[in-house]
């Protein structure tokens, strides 16, 4: 084992969501990296719900998390525990911590720390309450008493030594005023439960991280100990403004891009690379070689740039890489999923298959595949308006064109791209135009767009009928 497994024990690693709001590619890739980590180790990955904040937390939110991860390719092996269900724990830990001294009771309110420390050099808490020795009780909360000197030091895998002045750490509040447990407390209580050996999370969690130490110590020395968790903060994902992404102004929920029809493994893989690449330098790689390769040692310090051109690239990568039935069995499912139904016969998926590598040559998301291929699906086939008008109506020799076209076409006897082509070359050159001029109102009256795949290969698969169906009813319309 390398050495971020520790001392050899047991690696359990943890995802704890809040379930405020979808989840958001900074979750999902530190649950990447968990999942991936317990892998490697034979160990375990928990999903642990954290929802002491009632007032933000929303048991449907839940659902979304976990379909998220699962999405994503990191399925977890225990749980879902929920903070909600195990308040006992929390306050059993508190009253063991105030009887130890750990803890004192504090009856001041908000605005009274505010009055006494307005003019003080270092906000928060002044310690009024330290030494005064109040009992416990309704309307007091109970804070821990931060040693006075001295340092505490968090061992993390990614940073080193991170080391914080005690004097710059409040006497925090542990248990609030109406008796809920704080956070803070919940999540040291669970991940000793939990046995917990490595806290992987993003490093908006390092400031809290020395309360989190020092709540620990204190428990071990009033009661059973429990060895530390290995730490590692993962960086922080940041947009091309180098401002951490957000919910408001960036676009950070997983089901958002899924909707977009990104692919899993592409997203997978982009998103472990925003803070680790493989030693091999190599950037497309799968979630077993993730498994494989990922160290946490490995894992840098710098904000990681979430650059939204960069996934599309990967999965348009992603996307052609797949089979011409791979490709067309994804895009009809995210279409069934998120409802923009292809429609059905009489143009079959087989159909479709044959376009596929023309489409996945044109193509970033499954999102855009649709529009590519909606004319094979169409069941009342219809030209875009502002299509018509530019390439039929107000082309006066249109007409010409398309009868000329259902004419020749109608006598082909192979129905073939290579004999689509030359039939059309043939009625250019009788209407001394380019090629591409002639193309323009057949392709619009046939596939009813002014842009799309290549119009021979499409017509070869739409096939004759309605093809000179389609041509009749367009010269019709200009009639
Ligand atoms: N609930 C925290 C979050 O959603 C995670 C805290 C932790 O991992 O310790 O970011």
């Amino acid at each position: 084992m390398s050495g971020a497994s520790g001392s050899g024990r047991r690696v359990r690693v943890r995802i704890a969501p809040s379930p405020t709001g979808y989840i958001h590619v900074g979750t999902a890739r530190t649950a990447l990296y968990n999942w991936a980590f317990a892998r490697q180790h034979g160990g375990d990955f928990i999903l642990r719900i954290e929802d002491t904040d009632t007032e933000r937390s929303r048991e449907e939110w839940v659902g979304g998390i976990m379909a998220g991860l699962e999405w994503i390719g990191s399925r977890w092996d225990e749980g879902p525990y929920r903070q909600s269900e195990r308040t006992a724990l929390y306050r059993e830990a508190a009253d063991h911590l105030f009887r130890s001294g750990a803890l004192y009771a504090c009856d001041c309110t908000r605005e009274d720390v505010l009055e006494r420390t307005r003019d003080n050099p270092t906000p928060g808490y002044d310690g009024y309450c330290r030494q005064r020795g109040l009992e416990r009780g309704p309307g007091r909360a109970l804070r821990f008493a931060v040693p006075t000197g001295g340092v505490t030091v968090v061992h993390d895998l990614v940073r080193g030594d991170v080391e914080f002045a005690n004097s710059t750490i409040e006497d925090f509040v542990v248990v609030k005023s109406n008796g809920d447990a704080l956070f803070v407390l919940a999540v040291v209580v669970d991940d000793r439960d939990m046995a917990v050996s490595h806290v992987v999370r993003s490093e908006e969690h390092l400031p809290t991280t020395p309360k989190a130490v020092l709540l620990w110590e204190a428990l071990n020395a009033a009661g059973p100990a429990v060895e530390l968790p290995a730490f590692a903060h993962l960086p922080v994902l940041v947009n091309e403004k180098r401002q951490k992404i957000s919910k408001r102004r960036d676009r950070v929920a997983l089901e958002d891009y899924e909707a977009d029809g990104f692919l899993p493994e592409a997203m997978a893989n982009y998103l472990s690379l925003l803070g680790w690449s493989p030693p091999s330098g190599e950037e497309f790689f799968s979630l077993d070689d993730l498994v494989r390769d990922f160290r946490l040692e490995d894992v840098n310090h710098s904000p990681a740039f979430f650059d939204n051109q960069r996934l599309a690239h990967f999965n348009g990568v992603y996307l052609r890489a797949l089979s011409d039935e791979e490709f067309t069995a994804r895009v009809r499912e995210w279409a069934e999923r998120t409802g923009h139904s292809l429609g059905t016969a009489p143009y079959s998926t087989a159909a479709f298959a044959v376009l596929a590598p023309l489409v996945k040559e044109r193509v970033t998301t499954l999102a855009d595949a649709p529009d590519y291929v909606s004319f094979l699906f169409a069941e009342h086939f219809e030209m875009e308006e502002a299509s018509f008008d530019k390439a039929i109506a107000r082309d006066t020799t249109a007409p010409s064109i398309i009868a000329a076209a259902r004419e020749r076409f109608a006598g082909l006897i192979e129905w073939a791209a290579a004999d689509l082509k030359e039939a059309l070359e043939a009625i250019a050159a009788d209407h001394e135009r380019k090629l591409a001029k002639a193309q323009a109102p057949v392709r619009v009256a046939t596939l009813g767009r002014s842009v799309g795949l290549p119009l021979f290969e499409s017509l070869e698969v739409l096939g004759r009928n309605e093809t000179l169906a389609r041509l009749e009813r367009a010269l019709e319309r200009t009639r």
